[in-house]
């Protein structure tokens, strides 16, 4: 049976990395990006080099109608998948009060509309395969702490939680099972002037930051076939930080 998995958001970062480590495990993999194509090729070229077989979906996950009907169609073509990582993100931090409407909307719309707009067209496919299956949500140490400035993407991020948790006990008896990963502070393009990086250090007991390999590792266990009796649970790879 097919045993592919799409990534979203593996243009680049930590979703570039879930890609190459499950593509490394075997896996067929999907990449998926928002408007950097040509990064997402590159990733693809190195895939395509493992062996594995690879493609490339590209949409804004807040967009709902289009998510569904790109989605839809790649599963005619191709088959229901073994496996889904939600990992495409973003942030538009400040203090609250400074928030503009959009500021609020985009990361709500991005993050938690993104678990239903891309979830909901592939689910009774996966059911229907009658087989393991695997979902792991990227949340943030944010949605479970909740980080100054991120009043926005904390709500996003602990939104995740909950609908995952909420799915897991849904899927528990087809075998599907559905997760969270709440990485720390990872060294991607996502950590920008605007994040107090040499503060945040100064909570984090290892006193570094992590990098996208090691949250793809966690991603790579929760994928194994082995991995089959873990479901509804968030871990947390952030050095010590709550
Ligand atoms: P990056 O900014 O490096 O990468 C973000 C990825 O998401 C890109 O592939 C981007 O596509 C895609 N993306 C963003 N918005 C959309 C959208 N609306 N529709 C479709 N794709 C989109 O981020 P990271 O790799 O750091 O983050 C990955 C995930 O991990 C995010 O969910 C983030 O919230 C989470 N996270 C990150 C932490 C960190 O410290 N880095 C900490 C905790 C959680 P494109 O390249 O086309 O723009």
């Amino acid at each position: 049976m097919n045993q592919t998995i799409l990534i979203t958001g593996s243009s680049r970062g930590i979703g570039k990395a879930i890609a190459l480590a499950l593509a490394e495990d075997g896996f067929d993999i999907i990449l998926h990006c928002r408007n950097r194509i040509d990064d997402a090729k590159k990733v693809s070229e190195e895939i395509k080099a493992m062996g594995r077989n690879v493609r490339i979906l590209q949409f804004d996950v807040s967009e709902r109608e289009n998510t569904k009907q790109i989605l839809t169609q790649d599963i005619e073509k191709y088959g229901a998948y073994y496996g889904v990582v939600l990992n495409a993100g973003l942030t538009r931090d400040n203090a609250f009060p400074a928030f503009s409407d959009e500021d609020w909307d985009k990361v709500i719309h991005t993050n938690l509309d993104g678990f239903y707009n891309v979830l909901h067209p592939i689910i009774m496919p996966m059911i229907r395969r009658r087989d393991n299956g695997r979902i792991v949500c990227i949340s943030s140490v944010s949605g479970i702490i909740g980080n100054r400035g991120q009043v926005n993407y904390s709500a996003s991020k602990a939104g995740l939680i909950g609908a995952a948790k909420a799915l897991a006990v849904e899927l528990a008896k087809r075998k599907i099972t559905v997760n969270c990963v709440a990485p720390g502070l990872i060294e991607t393009e996502i950590i920008d002037e605007n994040v107090p990086v040499a503060e945040i250090l100064k909570a984090i007991p290892m006193g570094r930051m992590g990098n996208a390999d090691e949250i793809a590792h966690t991603v790579r266990f929760l994928m194994h076939k082995q991995s089959g009796y873990i479901t509804r649970q968030v871990i947390s790879v952030n050095g010590g930080l709550c």
